[in-house]
């Protein structure tokens, strides 16, 4: 424990933030609360939207449709963009419902959809909202921010989400929220209720080198620790061996006989996945992999449980990591007679 309204506590603090706009090569503005992901998109949400504001989302997986969900929860009416689960939405299909929604006051997007191995066409998306309507651009990056680009700046977005357990290969905790000058003009019109999460406490906290409420200081501690890492490493390093990962990944995917699922045009650099195959049981495929091979597959969520399996491959992973999870992947399956050539 240190005295998180002292000086030790501004020091750290404006290292961190400085360390994080370097790697991710933007001079936004950051916040960073004490919460899960899902906290960081809550908190964006109530401090640029009011109660009855148009907003428009896409629900192409787990996450995209939870964004949804948030403002929903907090009064906002949602038009919500639908795809098919493990595909992306298209620029086109964006156009189209911008188009519908004139008095549209923010867009909700999601870089890299984790319950489909999906990404979808950010720069594109981007592109269309900026040129067709003023809206509030905020983005969930909570699963790929840190392992692949997201030009802030260059995009036009105005928030930004990500958090500590997913690229920057901390411990849960922590969100952190990239905001734009833009933001900020909208924050001040928001009549969403806010308390722990009226962003404008963080900003002034911050001013003072501190916090505006006691933070997880175990994360401010590793996340300080981490991006001296990943800066060493540099920030096309990091995305080059996400992307190496990816690859190996897919290729193992393919070698072994099953069938990719999701991200057929994007493919996600953080998080793989695959169909189960015909005939086998999830549940004693996933328990005999934790039990007897030391190894976690994440399961499908939601409409794809039961269908696919997802191997997460982001932070501190290297390509042996990858082999090892295929390796007992495969020979799992073989135990259980499932030859999956
Ligand atoms: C993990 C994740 C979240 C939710 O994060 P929590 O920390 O579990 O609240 C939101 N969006 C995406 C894209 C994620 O991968």
């Amino acid at each position: 424990m240190m005295n998180y309204r002292g000086p030790e506590m501004a020091a750290l603090l404006s290292g961190l933030v400085s360390k994080l706009q370097a790697f991710v090569g933007t001079r936004h503005e950051v916040a960073l609360l004490t919460t899960s992901g899902t906290g960081g998109l809550e908190a964006a949400l109530v401090n640029v939207l009011s109660p009855g504001d148009r907003v428009i989302g896409v629900d192409g997986g787990v996450f995209g449709k939870r964004f949804c969900h948030i403002a929903e929860a907090y009064g906002a009416s949602v038009r919500t963009l639908a795809v098919e689960w493990g595909t992306s939405v298209s620029p086109d299909a964006l156009r189209r419902v911008l188009s519908e929604e004139p008095n549209c006051r923010a867009v909700l997007l999601t870089q890299n959809e984790t319950s489909t191995a999906s990404v979808h066409p950010l720069e594109e998306l981007c592109r269309v909202v900026r040129e067709s309507s003023d809206a509030c651009l905020l983005v969930d990056a909570v699963s790929s921010l840190g392992a692949m680009p997201l030009p802030m700046e260059a995009w036009g977005v105005d928030v930004v989400v990500t958090g500590s357990q997913k690229a920057w290969g901390v411990p849960p905790g922590m969100a952190m929220l990239f905001l734009s000058e833009r933001f900020w003009s909208f924050r001040s019109e928001a009549k969403m209720p806010r308390f722990f999460f009226d962003l404008e406490r963080y900003r002034s906290a911050q001013k003072r080198g501190s916090f505006p409420f006691t933070p997880a200081l175990p994360i401010v501690f590793a996340l300080d620790v981490a991006l001296d890492f990943m800066l060493e490493e540099t920030a096309e390093g990091v995305f080059a061996r996400h992307e190496r990962l990816a690859r190996l990944a897919r290729s193992r995917v393919e070698a072994s006989g099953l069938e990719r699922f999701g991200g057929e045009d994007y493919p996600s650099p953080t998080v793989t996945a695959m169909r189960l195959p015909a005939g086998v049981d999830e549940q004693v495929l996933v328990d005999r992999l934790r039990t007897r091979h030391d190894t976690v597959l994440a399961r499908g969520q939601e409409s794809l449980r039961g269908k696919i399996l997802r191997l997460g491959h982001l932070g501190w992973v290297e390509e042996e990591d990858v082999d090892r999870a295929f390796d007992s992947l495969e020979l799992a399956l073989r135990e259980m007679g499932i030859s999956s050539e």
